[in-house]
């Protein structure tokens, strides 16, 4: 079995899940505000095995910075292991700071492409690629020994990779940014509307739709900028 519980989730600010097994931790994304949810819970760190990034916009990856820091501070000497897209490009330099240089752990990347999986302890994970933009992208199928799987979308408009996964996995987890009024924005900026995001979930045993925008910031922002998110 593994707990899902999203810690936080909106476009343009931060989204971050934290799945839960009894053997350890895996945190899919860490936006602004990852170690401020985390520490709320309280959370023991130690728990956590790795963090599966589904690609490098700031809402995705600027906790890893505070989370990194957080964890030299806590002594950490177990490595953590961050999954990404392959190549990766943004993240590096995040994390590049003097203050991280000396940490008593170790971080080791694994970099992943489409269909390519890896044995994380107990969960296995196999990435999938999806369509978000210029953007590379990923989605993750996350399973463990019982068979039980969850599906995390990433962001991404409707495509037939996410339908695959998240047929018959027992939690899909699915973004959906816009309203059904705002299919335009969707398209425009590689994201699925809630209608959208609804039908791929149907597809699941169960789903929970995550990433909404909040229609005050929307109304804010200028538009061009969506292509960070
Ligand atoms: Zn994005």
């Amino acid at each position: 079995m593994i707990d899902v519980e999203i810690l936080h989730s909106i476009a343009s600010i931060g989204t971050q899940i934290l799945l839960s097994h009894s053997s350890g931790d895996l945190l899919v994304d860490a936006g602004d505000g990852a170690l401020r949810d985390l520490v709320k819970k309280p959370y023991d760190f130690g728990r956590l095995r790795a963090v599966l990034v589904t690609h490098e916009h700031p809402d995705h990856i600027a906790g890893l910075y505070s989370i990194a820091n957080f964890l030299r501070l806590l002594g950490r000497r177990k490595e953590l292991v961050l999954v990404t897209p392959k190549p990766i490009e943004r993240i590096p330099t995040l994390l590049s700071s003097s203050l991280l240089r000396d940490t008593p752990y170790r971080i080791r990347y694994v970099e992943m492409k489409d269909r390519e999986e890896v044995a994380l302890g107990e969960f296995h994970v196999k990435a999938f690629a999806v369509k978000h933009g210029e953007m590379n992208t990923l989605g993750y199928s996350i399973g463990e020994s019982s068979g039980y799987r969850v599906v995390v979308s990433g962001d991404t408009e409707p495509c037939e990779a996410v339908r695959r996964e998240a047929k018959n996995a027992d939690l899909a987890i699915l973004e959906a940014t816009f309203e059904e009024k705002q299919t335009n924005y969707a398209r425009r900026y590689g994201h699925m509307t809630e209608g959208e995001a609804q039908e791929i979930g149907r597809l699941a045993k169960t789903y929970r739709l995550i990433h909404a925008i909040p229609q005050d910031y929307f109304s804010r922002m200028k538009c061009d900028e969506l292509h960070d998110t």
